[in-house]
């Protein structure tokens, strides 16, 4: 078997791209039949394919490594190639759009094909090429000014990634500090902060503008593929959480006010969930890979078959090092049919999440390529996408105890309370950013005043003690979806809802939902959301009513756990 160390990398010629690119969509507009229209398809999936599978390798072989400097220098190349990438695909979606023999071609790769191009088409003009720019600029922007942060912390300079510990420990001194520390940082720069959010905001509603929209919210529906629902769907799935989840959330604050015996809890106190500490896996980064290979082995069939491929071409890189890129992520290479998982253990339960949410993505992408024909079928929308990570953290439940040994229950339990409090969470996130792309006119304060205001609604129990910037409605600067990614954030909690039914299906009959799940992930982003999720036959979220039984059988599990003891 071929290791990712030995996969050829080749940069693409920019002037032969650029020529093949011309000559597949004259060779479209020539064909004189579907069945020659569909090989000329084929061929633009090809060229689409051969440049993914570069430009993957080169980011993670900088990510990797990011004082390489061969890959440093692709990274630079890439940058500014991608932007070029979308130009293209509108040139394509032109020509196809504009097909004669659309109903032949939909016949055989659905409907479903021609809605995204439409998408694809109505999201890009070169008219804002420039701006597209600008938006990438301010998002490094931010990163960079959460990356460079440093605080005082029991008198050492700390970055902000390393206070994260701290911020959980058991011992509330050191915690309170710890956080007032963070969030110390996101006041100390609001200023800053503000310039790029208020940048992002106006740049991202004058795009909108010429391109004909109303404001961003629907530009931003559509750059998230969204085909099969609108923002009144979206608003009434948050009605959902806000009348069914918010109260069972309530309920899960109480009682974990009680198990860590503190009266008042502040702010700082909410991420810890147990006076033990939160559940960790019990051995180095060898040890939980090591039994990684063995819960797949015991997850049998294609899960396993997949693990063997993934092991046999080496397609992991999870130990942190210096020079590494921080964060982690679930990439794909094409031509190799490989997809690669990239992460940075940090000792914390989140490593295991890496074997299950990645791996969850890694399993889709890689069953979708051996199934569709078109690569545009390789990834659904997010919303789908994130159900497969997701579900995959439940259904390796029964596995928990190789990495958490006794303390397997405690992880699970905390896994289950913090999938039930995200929802709340995700709709304060989305509400917030129809309330600012609705009224891009809202200054930098009013728009803090307005997060605030949602925060009360849906997370009641927040206190902020004598924090004026939080309490301000500083808060979201930290979290990056705001910044760089727009309105994607309600697509975990989408996801999250489905994964939780995944979680039922699979107490109930596990050989069955492995199969069921297997299916989800061949079809991969060959439908809309709605439409995968008959496949499994998940309940529509938007529809009313479907939020309060999905969360039922999880509040009635973790009601049976005694919690104290943990
Ligand atoms: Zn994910």
């Amino acid at each position: 078997m071929k290791k990712f160390e030995n996969f050829d990398y080749k940069r693409p010629n920019v002037e032969d791209v650029q020529d093949r690119v011309d000559e597949i969509i004259e060779a479209f507009k020539r064909a004189d039949s579907a069945e020659s229209q569909s090989k000329v398809i084929k061929s633009f999936n090809e060229l689409s394919d051969e440049i993914y599978t570069a430009s993957s390798i080169a980011e993670i072989r900088y990510d990797v490594n990011t004082a390489d400097e061969f890959y440093a220098g692709e990274k630079s190349f890439w940058d500014e190639f991608n932007p070029k990438l979308a130009s293209y695909k509108t040139r394509f979606a032109e020509v196809l759009l504009a097909s004669k023999y659309r109903k032949e071609l939909s016949d055989v790769y659905g409907e479903y094909f021609f809605t995204k191009y439409e998408i694809e088409k109505k999201i890009f003009d070169d008219s804002i090429a420039e701006d597209m720019i600008e938006e990438n600029k301010l998002v490094s922007e931010y990163h960079k000014l959460v990356a460079i942060g440093k605080v005082q912390f029991q008198g050492k300079e700390i970055t902000l990634n390393d206070i994260t510990p701290y911020r959980e420990s058991v011992d509330r001194e050191i915690r309170k500090e710890a956080n007032e520390a963070y969030f110390g940082y996101f006041a100390d720069n609001v200023a800053e902060f503000d310039k790029i959010y208020d940048g992002l905001v106006k740049l991202r509603t004058k795009m909108a503008k010429k391109l004909g929209y109303d404001n961003f919210v629907q530009m931003a529906y559509d750059r998230m593929g969204r085909s099969d629902y609108n923002p009144k769907d979206v608003a009434e799935y948050r009605r959902q959480i806000l009348e069914d989840v918010v109260p069972e959330v309530n309920k899960l604050r109480i009682k974990q006010k009680e198990r860590l015996g503190i009266e008042n809890p502040l702010y700082y106190d909410y991420n810890l969930k147990f006076l033990s500490g939160n559940p960790a896996p019990k051995g180095d980064s060898d040890w939980i890979m090591k039994n990684g290979r063995l819960m797949y082995d015991k997850l049998g069939g294609e899960l396993k078959a997949f693990y063997d491929f993934m092991e046999g071409h080496e397609l992991f890189d999870v130990l942190s090092r210096e020079g590494k890129k921080a964060g982690g992520y679930c990439t794909f290479i094409p031509e190799y049919g490989a997809p690669f998982i990239f992460a940075n253990f940090n000792g914390t339960q989140h490593d295991v999440d890496v074997l299950t949410h990645e791996a969850g993505h890694a399993f889709q992408v890689y069953n979708a390529f051996r199934e569709q024909e078109l690569s545009d079928y390789l990834w659904p929308t997010m919303d789908a996408a994130e159900i497969h990570s997701m579900s995959m953290e439940f259904l390796s439940w029964p596995y928990m105890d190789l990495f958490f040994e006794e303390d397997a229950e405690k992880y699970r339990f905390s896994h289950m309370t913090h999938c039930i409090e995200f929802l709340p969470y995700g709709a304060t996130i989305d509400e917030f950013q129809h309330v600012v792309y609705e009224n891009p006119e809202l200054s930098p304060e009013e728009r803090r005043r307005a997060f605030r205001e949602i925060e009360k609604k849906y997370l009641p129990h927040i206190d902020y003690g004598d924090n004026e910037f939080l309490e301000s409605g500083g808060f979201f600067f930290r979290q990056l979806h705001i910044f760089s990614m727009p309105f994607y954030y309600i697509d975990y909690t989408l996801a999250q809802v489905c994964a939780l039914q995944f979680w039922k299906k699979s107490r109930e009959d596990r050989e069955k939902t492995l199969q069921i799940y297997t299916e989800l992930c061949k079809a991969g982003g060959s439908k809309p959301f709605l439409s995968l999720l008959k496949i499994a036959d998940l309940k529509n979220p938007f529809e009313s009513g479907n939020i309060k039984l999905t969360i039922e059988p999880a509040i009635k599990y973790l009601n049976e756990i005694d919690d104290k003891k943990m």
